[in-house]
């Protein structure tokens, strides 16, 4: 699997459509200071379905939305796309070209399409969790991450270990069953309650 284009528009600085095109291998981005590289990796980071706005560079949720500049007005929109070659079908799907699609608005509304049908951010996730590619996945890492590694408690570190090992996907269903557990255990609490008042 490897990352094959990234579209993006009204994004960050990118206000017009632009295409990246990547091959097999090694691509590298030039450019003076400033002129939009990280952006390209917040954008590939918040396609995955990142929430948090300072790992995007940010302080608020619209700061992903073209601000406007001396000539241009601000935009109402970002959209982000990924093209993610599958031909060795390492995401669990049936088609050998996935393409992410993430939109918001000033609103503050997101959607997320998979392959151009609306999905949850959860869809997103749960794809690219133990892949090493979602969100917390290692295959972005930015400037102070490696010195971050190495400065983590053993507990931080573990969950990186854990992440790359591939068991993040069980640790996060098991807490999600955890969690309608404890749900249903209220729920039959309350029906006991019900019931006594009834008797
Ligand atoms: P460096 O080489 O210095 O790390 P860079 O090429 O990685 O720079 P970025 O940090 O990706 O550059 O881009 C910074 C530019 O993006 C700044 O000019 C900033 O004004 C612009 N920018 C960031 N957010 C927005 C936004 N919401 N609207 C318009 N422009 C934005």
């Amino acid at each position: 699997m490897y990352l094959k284009k990234i579209e993006l528009h009204g994004f960050k600085s990118f206000a017009d459509r632009t295409e990246i095109e990547f091959e097999p291998g090694i691509n590298a981005i030039v450019g003076p200071n400033g002129s939009g590289k990280s952006n390209i990796t917040d954008a590939i980071r918040w396609v995955l379905g990142e929430q948090s706005i300072k790992t995007l560079r940010g302080s608020k949720l619209e700061d992903v939305i073209f601000a406007g500049s001396q000539k241009r007005k601000p935009m109402g929109m970002a959209e982000v796309s990924i093209v993610l070659d599958n031909s060795d079908y390492l995401l669990p799907l049936e088609y050998s070209e996935v393409c992410i699609t993430r939109r918001t608005f000033r609103s503050g509304e997101s959607e997320f399409y998979l392959n151009k049908l609306p999905c949850r951010l959860k869809d997103i996730q749960e794809l690219f969790m133990d892949t090493g590619i979602g969100k917390d996945g290692y295959s972005i890492i930015s400037q102070g991450e490696v010195d971050e590694f190495l400065m983590a408690r053993p507990e931080e570190r573990r969950l990186i270990f854990e992440e790359t090992a591939g068991i993040m996907k069980y640790k996060v269903r098991k807490k999600e069953a955890e969690r309608k557990l404890e749900e249903t255990m209220a729920n039959l609490a309350r029906v006991d309650d019900i019931l006594s008042e009834i008797k």
